[in-house]
């Protein structure tokens, strides 16, 4: 039997135990001043496919992520009533937030039928003064869908209404097709969580996103030539607020 020395033993016991200390801090760190981000966007599927990366790398960071929903995509499923489709699309949306480690929430609009007035301005701002976040990533507003313009002016009037508190940025969706004129000022390298923004994307199986996702994976592998990295998304700073403090 081997006598083990005092260093030994503790190179056999502390070393296992500060290596899986190590690896839970990897896998949640606890930042000093967690921040709270509020991710907005017009349906289900957007904020995931605009920002999921994003989303993932905060969640990790250990910073807390709520992903606001304009509408439930009541009009997204053909041949399902508005009521149905609602709720086979929140269930989708619950599960994306899931994989990615956010909560959601739903700001009790109609998907097609979004209103920008205010009541709407109302209940957004409401939405703001619960949530109290740090960061705010929303839509860019030049799109060619009205729910998306509708998300991002409602988001983009609480953010001002709010004293500018948060730090503003904007995401792109399908950029030539569906965003517009978009220029970015910032990016995220998103490579090592791209897996898990897809699974979150496709969690939104009844949006048929294998059709469309490679579009995405396109704009990410462009992004990340801009930003020298394999794959990005990209964000606008909008100015007046605080510094848009991205996953680095
Ligand atoms: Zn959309």
């Amino acid at each position: 039997m081997t006598h083990l020395g005092r260093r030994e033993a503790l190179r056999l016991v502390i070393a296992p135990l500060a290596l899986g200390a190590l690896g839970a801090f990897r896998e949640r760190p606890r930042p000093a001043a967690p921040l709270r981000v509020l991710v907005v966007g017009g349906h289900p599927d957007d904020p995931e496919s605009g920002c999921g990366g994003t989303i993932a790398r905060y969640v990790d960071a250990g910073h807390a992520v709520v992903v606001l929903y304009l509408t439930r995509g009541e009009a997204g499923i053909e041949g399902r009533t508005h009521d149905e489709a609602a709720r086979i699309r929140t269930a989708e949306a619950e599960r994306a937030c899931t994989l990615l480690g956010a909560s959601p929430r739903f700001a009790g609009q109609v998907d097609g039928d979004t209103r920008v007035d205010a009541a709407a301005y109302a209940a957004v701002r409401a939405l703001f003064d619960d949530v109290r976040p740090d960061v705010v990533l929303t839509q860019w507003p030049v799109d060619t869908h009205r729910d998306h313009r509708a998300a991002s002016l409602l988001a983009y009037d609480a953010w001002l209404r709010t004293g500018r508190r948060a730090a503003l940025g904007y995401y792109e969706v399908l950029t030539g097709d569906q965003t517009q004129l978009f220029r970015p000022t910032d990016y995220v390298d998103i490579t090592s969580v791209a897996p898990r923004k897809r699974d979150a994307v496709f969690a939104h199986a009844s949006q048929r996103p294998a059709e469309w996702y490679p579009a995405h994976e396109r704009m990410a592998r462009f992004r990340g030539m801009e930003h020298q990295c394999e794959l990005a998304e990209a964000f606008a700073r909008h100015d007046g607020g605080p510094a848009l403090p991205l996953p680095a």
